[in-house]
């Protein structure tokens, strides 16, 4: 009894006199804690913030995004939370909701102040003219998988790090100073050193975000050459296949294809979300056999059947890449995803050999 007394009293007095004798300590050790329902949206938190943040994040890479379990742990791991980040377009769906509901945080709903859509200032593809989830189409906002273009990630850094200003104002200056070299390294991870040093990586960005940087490259000059001989960079390496031909299991490679160049010119899923039929395969088997097309792009979590079957039949090269950072050992961050999806898909286009000859 005695005992249980002088605890009382140890914690009223503790709970009393600790804010009051060093507060100052206690608000710098504490982090921004933040969910991030994907990984790639946590990865570029993380590379902005470092270890102001104390992260988590729910779904794994080698995880559907459409389809990830709401498990009720994540709910405890919410009501904590100074922001959650989304991707948005109705891509979590079936498990978001579920979760900040169960939360019952006001800040953390959507329209709350800690309820962050990295889709905002994405310039999203293939938005159906009507709202429709005909059939289980997944994508009825368009497509969701923006991320795959690193230059939307540039966007996702600026709303990520508004956010963490307005929750931990203290630090503004450190979070900008982390989304300022953050777009730095991802210009030059996407357009070499060399040429971000020649033409300034924000130039670039423009550039290509404007979709004209193939004619600002040939025709800007330095020292006599076109800047195009300073590309470098995952565009660099991925001119060796540009223009060629892929097909892909689900469409998620849009925004990727958009950006480096690639043709994605069928999907397995008849659409977004829909296993194929056995006529479907067949009509897949007939436009692979025309032979144009020598890879077909799948991903971990989906099913291997259709993909082994297409293979098998017309003799199409099958390469299961990740979206998400985690998705493969390799792809450890946001940089180190990229570097092996080029790795990969230069290696099985066999970009060495340019097109139509030797
Ligand atoms: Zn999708």
């Amino acid at each position: 009894m005695k005992q249980i007394i002088r605890l009382l009293i140890s914690g009223l007095l503790g709970a009393l006199v600790l804010p009051v004798l060093d507060p100052g300590a206690m608000a710098a050790q504490e982090k921004v804690k933040v969910v991030s329902s994907l990984p790639n949206m946590g990865s570029i938190a993380s590379a902005i913030a470092g270890d102001k943040v104390d992260l988590t994040v729910i779904a794994s890479g080698t995880q559907d995004a459409h389809f990830v379990d709401p498990k009720p742990s994540y709910i405890v791991k919410l009501r904590k939370a100074d922001l959650i980040l989304v991707n948005g377009l109705d891509l979590e769906i079936g498990w978001i909701p579920p979760l900040t509901q169960g939360a019952r945080t006001a800040r953390l709903m959507p329209g709350g102040p800690g309820y962050i859509d990295c889709s905002t200032g994405i310039r999203v593809v293939e938005v159906p003219l009507s709202l429709s989830r005909t059939e289980g189409d997944v994508h009825p906002y368009g497509n969701p998988h923006y991320l795959t273009d690193p230059l939307n990630a540039e966007i996702v850094a600026g709303t990520i790090t508004e956010a963490l200003k307005r929750v931990d104002s203290a630090s503004a200056q450190a979070y900008e100073e982390g989304r300022r070299a953050f777009v730095r390294q991802l210009h030059e991870a996407l357009f070499g050193k060399e040429l971000v040093n020649l033409a300034g990586g924000a130039k670039l960005s423009r550039e290509a975000m404007a979709g004209t940087l193939d004619s600002f490259l040939d025709t800007t000059n330095i020292g006599g050459a076109p800047l195009r001989s300073h590309l470098g960079g995952w565009l660099g390496k991925m001119q060796a296949v540009k223009g060629k031909p892929v097909m892909t299991y689900h469409k998620d490679y849009s925004y990727f294809a958009d950006r480096f160049g690639i043709r994605v010119v069928d999907y397995v899923e008849p659409k977004p979300g829909i296993q194929p039929s056995a006529k479907h395969l067949e009509d897949l088997v007939v436009r692979l056999k025309q032979g144009d097309i020598t890879l077909l792009l799948t991903r971990p979590y989906v099913e291997h059947r259709s993909t082994d079957y297409l293979s098998e039949r017309a003799g199409v090269k099958v390469l299961t890449l990740p979206i998400e950072v985690g998705g493969a050992p390799e792809a450890t961050d946001y940089f180190r995803l990229f570097d092996y999806v080029t790795d990969q898909i230069v290696k099985a286009l066999g970009g060495g050999a340019p097109a139509g000859g030797r």
